[in-house]
């Protein structure tokens, strides 16, 4: 198989709380523009894209509402079924501002800024998210292995798992608990890459690993007393959300390399 001839440099993997850069624009789409570097986390793995803004050389500001990742390429990496390396980050653009696309030319120099409180949220719901998941692995590991998907917002994820029995009232709130033990211990939180494939992310907290290639934070502790809910969606699935209304977020703190919550990273 022919590789897609371009891609798109990544660097929310290497900094979470990289909240702008300057990058290059490398495609012009007719609501679109793809860069050759960009910190916007392209919609996946459940998680909601981040949005933000193009700055164009002459002061013109572009608002981008999505990022989707395209032209990844599968590849077979051991724990990743689904994995797809490579490939490039598209920002769709507002459509107020989608007029200014047709002056703008592959190679120009942007700045690409994201909604950085929007992203220190999704980051913080996902590190619950995976709290949650560990309860439930230690609960009900057979609702684990039939993990139907997932949704990681702002304000708190879920996921949706096939079961043949139904989660009790005591097994809720036994993962629950599990979940809140570790916000408690205030646990660090470490994301890395796979020593072969940078596109193949773990995550990791308190020896638990699981591929992930998402945005998380450094800690467990912002996250605050999780509260999570059952509702069944028909026979055979049932849904686990979580919501966590204490986190605490330091929103005057925040820039870039340090936002209140520290940044994961390399293990060492
Ligand atoms: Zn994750």
């Amino acid at each position: 198989m022919l590789s897609f001839p371009r891609s798109t440099e990544k660097l929310y993997y290497s900094d979470t709380f990289l909240y702008q850069t300057d990058s290059l624009v490398s495609k012009v789409g007719n609501n679109y523009v793809e860069l050759a570097a960009t910190v916007a986390y392209p919609e996946g793995g459940g998680q909601e894209a981040d949005m933000g803004t193009l700055t164009l050389s002459d002061g013109r500001a572009i608002r981008f509402i999505h990022a989707r990742k395209m032209y990844g390429q599968r590849a077979n990496i051991a724990g990743f079924p689904d994995i797809q390396t490579g490939g490039v980050v598209e920002h769709v653009i507002h459509p107020d501002d989608v007029q200014h696309l047709a002056s703008l030319r592959t190679g120009d120099a942007v700045q690409i800024g994201i909604d950085r409180i929007r992203r220190a949220q999704l980051s913080l719901s996902h590190t619950a998210s995976h709290l949650l998941y560990l309860g439930v692995g230690q609960i009900r590991s057979d609702a684990l292995a039939w993990t139907l998907g997932c949704h990681i917002r702002p304000d708190g994820a879920r996921f949706d798992f096939g079961v043949s029995r139904r989660f009790t009232s005591e097994e809720v709130q036994a993962i629950e608990q599990i979940a809140n033990d570790f916000v408690t211990r205030g646990s660090t939180v470490l994301t890395y890459a796979h020593p072969d494939h940078i596109d193949a992310r773990y995550w990791a907290c308190e020896g638990n690993v699981i591929p992930c290639g998402g945005t998380h934070i450094g800690d467990t502790a912002p996250i605050g007393r999780i509260a999570v809910r059952r509702k069944s969606m028909g026979t055979g699935k049932e849904r686990l959300s979580c919501q966590f209304d204490e986190a605490r977020f330091n929103v005057a703190s925040f820039h870039a390399g340090s936002c209140g919550i520290a940044s994961g990273g390399e293990p060492s």
